[in-house]
């Protein structure tokens, strides 16, 4: 980076904290004191019915949404945030449900995984006792050998060891003829 960039890279990281702030001029909330800088525009009724037998004229956007929880009304708001105007509503209960919903596969898909991942490592440590035991045979101490040649070399080794038993019982079976 020569000098220009990291003047534009300096500017640029000002410019992010200055949108990320809260604003100067942002008020408190009234009910709990929080300065977020967040503004929202409510429909009367709604904000006559959370603010009823209260002094409050300024509340922030998580006490509003604590109050209409409370009194279960859901309603959409106007947000402004620095001067823009963004759109947003409070939690309907179909929300809730296919939130419930989306937890229920999340925790569904989470046993999955472990059940995979268990027998992932099943496979996984069979698969490491086959390389040792090809390492040590073939002395090829630091070679991963391909899988496809692994199996046939253990099959190999399987038949190998068929044949001794076989050749050993045929010699016990002439020596004893002989005796
Ligand atoms: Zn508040």
């Amino acid at each position: 980076m020569n000098e220009r960039d990291i003047v534009r890279v300096a500017k640029l990281i000002e410019e992010r904290d200055a949108a990320l702030s809260p604003l100067p001029d942002r008020k408190a909330c009234d009910r709990c004191g929080r300065q977020a800088g967040l503004d929202a525009v409510l429909a009367d009724a709604t904000w006559a019915a959370i603010t009823a037998g209260t002094e409050w004229t300024w509340l922030c956007l998580w006490c509003i949404d604590t109050l209409c929880d409370e009194q279960g009304i859901v309603c959409s708001a106007t947000l402004h945030f620095a001067g823009n105007a963004v759109a947003a509503s409070s939690r309907s209960a179909a929300d809730e449900e296919q939130i419930a919903r989306l937890w229920d596969q999340v925790y569904r898909l989470r046993q999955e995984l472990d059940e995979k991942a268990c027998t992932f490592n099943l496979r996984w440590k069979a698969d490491m006792r086959a390389i040792k035991m090809w390492r040590a045979a073939t002395g090829r101490t630091l070679e991963w050998p391909d899988h496809a040649d692994l199996v046939v070399w253990l099959l190999q080794q399987i038949r190998r060891r068929d044949r001794m038993i076989r050749n050993m019982f045929q010699l016990i079976r002439t020596v004893r003829r002989i005796w």
